[in-house]
C-alpha cells in the first residue's frame, strides 16, 4: 500500500517518451573569436526564456521539459563560458545553467529549423559585455524569449506547448535506414597526371585503382552505394568533386592520394581533415552568396537575413568537421593496424577539396611515391586492397547503430 503510494507520488514516474517530450540529443559550444556559440540540438521546434544572473554571472535557459540524450558529450568551457549544467528544473521545465566567465550580452538567440540530417538547433550567441550594463539587465524579470514560467504558474507550466511543424522549406530527415551514400573522390587525372614516383608511376593511376578497389568492397557490403568523383582518367576541378559529391547527398567524401616530398625518406600514411581556420573563412564566403548557401544546407535562404545565413552555413560546416574528424579517428584507428602511419597521422589542412560545408570529408593519404618503399607497397593490388580494407572497417565503425544513435 505505502509503495503504491510511494510510486504515485514520485516526480516523473510518466516516461518521458509517452508524454511526447522533444529530444535533447547534442549540447556544444563553439568558441568563435568575436563571440561564442551555444547550440543544443533538439528533436522538434520548442520555445525558450532567457535571463542572466550576477554573482556568478550565469545565463539561465528555460525549455520545455526535455528527454536529456546528450550523455557525455556534454562541453566543458569554452570562450566565454566556464561550465554548462542542465537538466529537469520543475514539472514542464528543463533548464540549462551556463556558467559565464563574465558579463556576457545576448547576441543572438534562436532556434533554427531542421534541414537534411540534422535536427532543430538552438542557437545563443553571447558577446563579452560591460559590468555596469549587465547588471541592469539581469534578474528574471529581464527574461526574454517566450517561454516564461512564473512562480504563480507553475501548475500551467505542466502543459507542454504544442510542437510546431516543420517549416515548409525543410527537407525531411534522411531515412536512418537507408543506405550510407559515400563519394569517393581519386585525386588528379587527365592532364594532371599528380605525383610522379621514382619508378615512374603517375599517382592519378594509383588513386583511380585504389577508388575502385575501396568502392567494390564497400558494395560487396551491401551497406553502401558508392560514387565516384571519376572512374576514367579525365581531370576534374576541386570544386567538380565537391559538387558531385554533394548532388549525390553523399554522407561522406574519402579523397585518396599519394603524393610526394622532398624528403624521399618520409614514408606512411596520413588522413586530413579541414582546419578549423580555413572553415571559418569558407562558411563566411558561402555565406555571402546567397544562391550557393541555398543548395548547400538544403532550405530557402533567401528569406532569411544575413546573419540567419552566416549561422546556417557555419553550422553546417562545423557539423561536418566534428563528423569528419571522428572518421579520421576511426579510418587511423583500422589503417595502423595494417601499416606504419606517419607521426600525427591525423593531420588538418585547407585542402579546397575538403571544403563541402554540408558533407563531412576526409583525404587520405596513402603514401609517397617520393619514397621508393611506399611506390613499389602501393603499385600493388594486394597492399592497397589492405588499405582499402581498413578504410571500410572505419566506415562501418563510423556508421555503425550505437554511432549513429548517439548523433540521433
Ligand atoms: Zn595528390
Amino acid at each position: 500500500m505505502a509503495a503504491g503510494a510511494a510510486a504515485v507520488l514520485l516526480p516523473g514516474a510518466a516516461d518521458a517518451a509517452d508524454r511526447g517530450l522533444s529530444i535533447a540529443s547534442a549540447l556544444r559550444l563553439h568558441d568563435h573569436e568575436s563571440h561564442t556559440r551555444l547550440v543544443l540540438e533538439l528533436s522538434e521546434e520548442v520555445d525558450f526564456g532567457l535571463f542572466r544572473l550576477a554573482d556568478p554571472d550565469r545565463l539561465v535557459v528555460d525549455l520545455p521539459e526535455l528527454d536529456w540524450a546528450v550523455g557525455n558529450d556534454a562541453p566543458g568551457g569554452a570562450g566565454l563560458v566556464r561550465s554548462v549544467r542542465f537538466g529537469l528544473f520543475q514539472t514542464g521545465n528543463a533548464r540549462i545553467v551556463v556558467d559565464l566567465v563574465g558579463p556576457a550580452n545576448i547576441k543572438n538567440a534562436f532556434v533554427l529549423p531542421a534541414t537534411g540530417g540534422t535536427p532543430f538547433r538552438l542557437v545563443v550567441d553571447l558577446e563579452p559585455m560591460d559590468r555596469a550594463q549587465f547588471m541592469a539587465v539581469v534578474g528574471p524579470q529581464n527574461r526574454s524569449g517566450k517561454f516564461g514560467v512564473p512562480a504563480t504558474m507553475r501548475a500551467a507550466a505542466a502543459q507542454l506547448p504544442s510542437v510546431k511543424s516543420p517549416p515548409p522549406d525543410a527537407k525531411p530527415l534522411k531515412d536512418p535506414n537507408r543506405k550510407k551514400i559515400v563519394a569517393i573522390d581519386p585525386g588528379h587525372g587527365g592532364v594532371d597526371p599528380g605525383a610522379i614516383g621514382g619508378g615512374g608511376i603517375y599517382e592519378k593511376i594509383i588513386t583511380l585503382a585504389a577508388a575502385r578497389q575501396l568502392k567494390a568492397r564497400l558494395e560487396g557490403t551491401g551497406r553502401y552505394k558508392v560514387i565516384l568523383t571519376r572512374d576514367r582518367d579525365v581531370s576534374l576541378g576541386l570544386s567538380e568533386r565537391r559538387d558531385i559529391a554533394r548532388a549525390a547527398e553523399a554522407d561522406i567524401f574519402v579523397s585518396l592520394h599519394a603524393d610526394s616530398m622532398a624528403n624521399k625518406a618520409v614514408r606512411g600514411l596520413s588522413v586530413y581533415t579541414l582546419s578549423e581556420k580555413a572553415s571559418d573563412k569558407e562558411a563566411e564566403d558561402l555565406a555571402e552568396q546567397e544562391n550557393g548557401a541555398d543548395n548547400i544546407i538544403g532550405i530557402d535562404l533567401s528569406r532569411e537575413s544575413q546573419e540567419v545565413r552566416h549561422i546556417l552555413v557555419d553550422l553546417a560546416q562545423r557539423e561536418s568537421m566534428n563528423l569528419a574528424t571522428k572518421l579520421a579517428t576511426r579510418l587511423i584507428n583500422e589503417l595502423e593496424r595494417e601499416i606504419k602511419l606517419v607521426r600525427n597521422s591525423h593531420r588538418f589542412a585547407r585542402f579546397a577539396v575538403l571544403k563541402s560545408p554540408d558533407v563531412p570529408s576526409v583525404l587520405i593519404e596513402m603514401g609517397y611515391l617520393s619514397n621508393r618503399d611506399d611506390e613499389t607497397a602501393l603499385r600493388k593490388d594486394a597492399y592497397r586492397a589492405r588499405l582499402m580494407s581498413a578504410v571500410v572497417r572505419g566506415l562501418d565503425a563510423h556508421f555503425s547503430p550505437s554511432q549513429s544513435a548517439s548523433r540521433l
